[in-house]
């Protein structure tokens, strides 16, 4: 691979996100199995610290009741001894009598005292009266020589013992007293007290069990029938006897040949303040009597079980977990054991830990949900917070925008005004060169009329001048016809002139226009009468395409100097050609009539055809025309309400249409009627 220089970047260094997570849930989780765990550990310790607190009371309690309810018995045979009929039976044993007073005695006080058995042993232990002298099977004779209880008080104390009655097989507690005479051991008085009623008196509760075993360690009295006869182990019990440590089941003449077996209780655990852990199992597992470890203790400690297995059953079917403290009672050579089930404890601790572990949980949860509704939050207000941001940045965009586009319409509105102010100054400068212009036309045009008018009376006053001159050198010479022809030329010219100024006069002074019903045929023959000289010199053909009978409303003099000017203009434009022809078309329509009047001359050039109606307008030579025909007939036209327009024709030559209002007799009449 080539370097390339860059830093390489190790993904492992640093924790992924997930990763992190994952490594705090397990953290998490760890936490809260510790915390179980204590929580399980502490409260089960509690429990049983309390629980042995209690046992402990109560087994002082039992251990007192036991002792005082022995204590009732206990001088029971001193009682016996001292009395008359006892001490003579032990003097003459043979004497029936005092048997018989001794028998009746010991029955008697045995009944009232409530005692299993009460006898009389001599010194060599063999029994001389009994309170059940009348059983079948009565102890008379029968010799207890090799018993503990006898030697001990053949010794001269009081000798105590426990154990199953030969006869009986009943459990009882042995008292046996000397018999002093003389300050010698003459005998013994036995009373034995039934274990039974003992047992009777211990009222359990069934969540404690309470059990006594003697100096083996076998257990002699029970609050639980089968736990009788059983040995407890070594480890456990008060013995310190070895021998008696075997596994296996052994008899004792003691407890009248019963199999004594071995206890299934099973060390777990000391406490610091005194007491174990226990189990019991009725089915007698292969634990033995062996001490667990302490690994194992310590687990055996901390082991709970579901409750199911742990519910207590006094059939003794099932493996039982007991707190077991113990008092020697040394002078009853026996230890007390008292034994509390803490299946309860464990049920307890079950129900704190879980409570703990749901309070945790639900803490847990509560946390989670509060700090994920403060993220949700936070979250949100971040978000609000952008979107008005977003929304401060666009109406700060808007306003840019904004103020670009005022910006922009105050620079075109300003470029506007000023093209406005530019094109009024344009529109004043065009006026005034449009002002300047028609001055200068109208200078031009009185320079043309000037010229014009100068022309024309130059001409006849140069010509009557000359005529006049020739005249006076004629008269002279005496010529008088000549004079007379140069006068009569004289005459033309002035009345030539005269022409003039009445055509000049009838464009300064307008007259007011008087319309009549006028036939346009009548009209337009006598104009072409009028002009007839000219057309027949020129060889004009006319055509005339009519409408019958058309009538217009018009002047009739004005309407021939409209049709004259018209036809005169045409035969000037048709001058220079060889053939010469005029078509007049007459159409009469609704409310108006039109005369169309076509040369074939050269026609109008385009770029005069808007100007031929301006006063002074003209093409022809000076002398020829003024240009005032066409304005004059325009404004006449106009009077009558018609209408002149000049154009082209396809085919060539000028086309004049003008159009007049026609008479329309019906509707006339019609208007009047109306
Ligand atoms: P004038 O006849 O004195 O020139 P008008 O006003 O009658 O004045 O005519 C103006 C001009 O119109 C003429 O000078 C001529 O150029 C033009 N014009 C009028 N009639 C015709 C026509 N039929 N053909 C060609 N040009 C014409």
């Amino acid at each position: 691979m080539a370097s390339t220089g860059q830093i390489e970047v190790h993904p492992g260094r640093k924790l992924h996100p997930t990763r992190l997570k994952g490594f705090v849930v397990m953290l998490l989780v760890a936490g809260f199995g510790l915390v179980i765990w204590q929580t399980a550990k502490f409260s089960y310790d509690f429990f049983l610290s309390q629980t042995q607190v209690q046992s402990q009371q109560k087994l002082n309690l039992y251990a007192q009741n036991l002792r005082r309810s022995l204590e009732r018995y206990e001088f029971l045979p001193l009682l016996h001894a001292n009395h008359n009929s006892i001490a003579g039976l032990l003097a003459s044993p043979e004497n029936s009598e005092l048997l018989a007073r001794s028998n009746a005695l010991m029955e008697r006080v045995n009944r009232l005292t409530g005692s299993a058995e009460t006898y009389l042993l001599d010194p060599t232990g063999k029994t001389l009266a009994a309170s059940n002298w009348d059983q079948p099977e009565n102890f008379i004779g029968r010799n207890f020589g090799a018993e503990p209880y006898f030697k001990a008080a053949m010794q001269g104390r009081l000798g105590r013992y426990y154990a199953i009655g030969s006869n009986s097989s009943e459990r009882g507690y042995y008292f046996a007293s000397p018999v002093r005479r003389a300050g010698i051991v003459r005998g013994v008085i036995v009373t034995i007290i039934g274990i039974e009623d003992i047992e009777d008196s211990w009222w359990t509760t069934g969540r404690s069990e309470l059990f006594v075993t003697d100096d083996k360690g076998i257990i002699f009295i029970s609050s639980r029938p089968a736990w009788r006869y059983r040995r407890l182990p070594p480890s456990l019990s008060n013995t310190s006897d070895p021998h008696n440590a075997s596994p296996g089941s052994v008899q004792s003449a003691r407890y009248n040949q019963t199999a004594i077996t071995p206890f299934n209780l099973t060390y777990g655990h000391d406490l610091e303040t005194g007491g174990h852990v226990v189990r019991i199992n009725p089915f007698g597992d292969s634990e033995g009597d062996t001490l667990p470890s302490d690994a194992e203790a310590e687990a055996r400690m901390v082991q709970i079980e579901p409750p199911v297995a742990v519910l207590p059953s006094y059939e003794g079917r099932q493996v039982e977990n007991f707190l077991m403290q113990n008092l020697p009672m040394r002078e009853l050579g026996w230890t007390l054991y008292f034994l509390a089930d803490i299946s309860a404890i464990r049920r307890q601790t079950a129900t704190v830990t879980i409570l703990v572990g749901v309070v945790i949980i639900a803490l847990g949860l509560g946390t989670g949900f509060w700090v994920q509704r403060r993220r949700n939050l936070a979250q949100r207000a971040e978000l609000q917070n952008q979107s008005r941001l977003a929304l401060e940045a666009a109406y700060g965009e808007l306003e840019n925008r904004v103020d670009e586009r005022t910006r922009d319409l105050v620079a075109s509105n300003q470029l506007l005004t000023s093209e406005i102010q530019e094109r009024r100054r344009t529109e004043q400068e065009l006026r005034q060169t449009q002002d300047d212009l028609v001055q200068a036309e109208k200078l031009a045009a009185l320079g043309h009329i000037s010229a014009g008018i100068s022309h024309e009376l130059n001409q006849p006053l140069t010509a009557i001048r000359s005529f006049s001159d020739n005249a006076r050198k004629l008269l002279d010479r005496e010529r008088f016809e000549d004079v007379d022809s140069n006068l009569g030329l004289i005459s033309e010219l002035t009345g030539r002139m005269a022409q003039l100024m009445k055509q000049l006069r009838t464009f300064a002074r307008k007259t007011p226009v008087q319309t009549s019903v006028v036939s346009l045929q009548e009209i337009l023959t006598r104009t072409i009468d009028v002009l007839r000289p000219r057309i027949e010199e020129m060889q004009v053909s006319i055509e005339i395409d009519e409408a019958p009978d058309v009538r217009v409303l018009a002047d009739s003099l004005r309407l021939e100097q409209v049709l004259g000017n018209i036809l005169g203009n045409a035969l000037d434009a048709m001058a220079p050609l060889d053939e010469r022809r005029i078509q007049v078309a007459i159409r009469s329509k609704a409310r108006m009539v039109t005369v169309k009047i076509h040369d074939n001359g050269p026609g109008i050039p385009a770029e005069y055809l808007n100007e031929i109606f301006d006063p002074f307008f003209t093409t022809k030579d000076v002398g020829q025309g003024l240009g005032l025909g066409l304005s004059i007939t325009y404004g006449i036209v106009k009077d009558f309400g018609g209408t002149l327009r000049a154009s082209n024709h396809a085919d060539g030559g000028a086309v004049f249409t003008l159009s007049l209002p026609r008479y329309d007799e019906e509707q006339q009449q019609e208007r009047k009627a109306g």
